[in-house]
This record gives C-alpha cells, structure tokens and sequence, in this order.
C-alpha cells in the first residue's frame, strides 16, 4: 500500500504530475493550496472582498464552497452561499438539500431562490412552451440570477467550473469560431459598475477527478445524479475525454493549457459597448436583456426589477451581507 508522501500514512490519491502520493488530510490540504495559489496569482479575491459563492449542490460547488470556507479567514472576505432550485422534479430537491446540509456544515449562510416560487414557472415547463431547450433555458436563468445576485450583494460571483469544464467550453468555443466565448474563459471576468458583477473561477486548476477526490477526502455532502437534462455526447464533454487521454501520457498538459487561455488571452476582442436593460437596469447586450425577454413571455412582465428587489430581500431574511 502507497504512502502519502508528507506523512507516511495510508495514501488515498496519488498525483502525476507531482509524483506525490496523499492521505485524506494531505490531499484535502493539495487541494485547498492549489485553490489558495490560483486566487493569489490572478488576484481573483483581495482581502475585504465579498463573495457569493454560486453552489447547484453537485461535487464542484461542494469543493468551491470548501475551499472558500477555508481560504475566508487566511485571506479575509465575506461568503455567502447562493442556490438556486431549477424545480426539475426530484433532482432538484436532492440538490436544495444537499447545498442546505453543506452550507450550515462549513457555517456559511446560504441564499435558496425557488424559480417556481419566485417566477411562477418551472425549466421544463418553460422549455415546452418557448420551444427551446431546457439547458438553453436554465442558462440564461442561471447567468441572470447569478449576476442579479452579485450587483445587488457588491459581490464577485464565484462558480465552481473546474479546470476540465473550462478546457471543454475552450475548444467548443475555438472549434466553433466563438472568440468572444474564448476570450473570457479566463480566471476573472471584469465588471461592470452597476451592471455586472465581477465573475471568478476559483477551481481553474482544479482538475475534475481532484474536486471528487477531495469531497471525498473530505466526506462533503453532494447530489451524485447529474441533471437529467445533461447531455454526455456533447461536444464539451468529447473535448473533455480527448485532454483527459492527453494528459494520461503527457502529466499537466491541462495545468499548461490553463495557464496560457488564462494569462496570453490571445483572442481577446476590443472593448465591447455595453448597455443597461431598459427593464431591470442590469447588463443587456443591447435592448431589453434575455432574462427580461423570457419572463415576460412566459409570464406577461419582464421580471428583472422585482427579482433584484426580491433577492435582496432573500439576503436581509438570511441576515446575509449586513443586510439583515
Ligand atoms: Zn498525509
Ligand atoms: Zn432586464
């Protein structure tokens, strides 16, 4: 039996590209370091910050809301957590549960926003009555809370897209000409005053088996199902397995993918004008913004405005954010 490499106790992990074999406590611990590393070298959170950590309940929003909890005091910002329940059946409330478990575990306060409650329809129901696809639908759901949640907090917006997830939005972007999409596959994105909220990754360099290691290093509560609606023959996730094999022969060919998308931003495009939704007054890539547009459709009034007003109240009832 191998033997961590720091303490000599039983190994539960070994890491190729260190050629470092861990225990429970040191593998939590490597991981914990590689996120502390990556938040100090692109200066994604500075002391004083708040943070709203977006948590869907799965592995990743699990290792993000943990790690978080314990970089907090070292480098000294506020967190707070942030759910929403897409209302898919069962799927959803075994997420709404787990995220509730994890979050009065780590002793952070956590924001639930119940799309059914709040907005009068569910992401199926949507899906069947706007002809669109339900993840098309949940997207532009998801990017409008999380942004709504971040301006009216001052927060910057963590997610919890691990360093495969990013490597698959990369080449799908690349292979689909989408350059824009590339260029903002970076460890931050900038916002903007009053419109959008800074957007962070903490998880960049965290590979996708080290964030399930390390929930399971760490007995962390998480939803094992996937979203039913995912599909796994999907081009992200093929580009995925492609790297996946790459890296088997040639050991942190990811971490050296990641650093140069991150840090030579070669596809970036000039400043892009931005405008405020003439409904909500958040950001709009021109017009009325999408989240507006769908609500409107789907319930007779563009629900921006009154779902800024209603998550700042969700934050005051949490008593989150000084809010209370
Ligand atoms: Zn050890
Ligand atoms: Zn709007």
């Amino acid at each position: 039996m191998a033997k961590c490499s720091i303490c000599g106790a039983e190994a539960i992990a070994y890491v190729p590209y260190q050629k470092r074999y861990y225990c429970s406590r040191h593998y939590a611990e490597f991981v914990e370091e590689k996120v502390a590393r990556t938040i100090e070298k692109y200066k994604l959170i500075r002391r004083g910050d708040r943070v709203v950590a977006a948590v869907s309940g799965g592995k990743d929003s699990a290792t993000l809301l943990s790690t978080l909890a314990v970089l907090r005091d070292r480098v000294g910002f506020e967190l707070v957590a942030f759910h929403i329940n897409l209302e898919i059946g069962d799927y959803s409330q075994a997420s709404q549960r787990a995220v509730e478990e994890l979050a009065s575990r780590l002793g952070v306060d956590l924001i639930v926003f119940d799309i059914s409650r709040e907005l009068g329809f569910t992401i199926p129901e949507a899906s069947r009555r706007l002809r669109r696809p339900a993840c098309s639908i949940c997207g532009a759901v998801k990017r409008y809370l999380y942004n709504a949640v971040g301006v009216e907090l001052g927060a910057k917006v963590a997610t919890g897209h691990n360093a495969d997830d990013i490597i698959g939005f990369a080449l799908k972007d690349f292979a689909m000409g989408d350059y824009e999409g590339l260029s903002k596959l970076t460890p931050m994105v900038e916002g903007v005053d009053g419109l959008a909220a800074p957007r962070i990754r903490p998880l960049y360099n965290v590979y996708e088996k080290e964030s399930f290691l390390y929930v399971l290093s760490k007995g962390l509560p998480y939803i094992h199902r996937d979203c039913p609606f995912a599909r796994l023959t999907s081009l992200e996730v093929q580009f995925k397995e492609f790297f996946n094999r790459l890296e088997e022969s040639r050991p942190s060919i990811k971490l050296g993918f990641l650093h140069h998308l991150a840090r030579e931003k070669p596809w970036r495009l000039g400043e892009k004008s931005y405008t405020a939704c003439p409904e909500c007054g958040l950001l709009s890539s021109g017009g009325t913004c999408t989240f507006c547009k769908l609500t409107r459709r789907l319930t007779g009034e563009a629900r921006g405005r009154r779902v800024r007003v209603r998550i700042k109240e969700l934050a005051g009832e949490r008593g989150s954010m000084g809010l209370g």
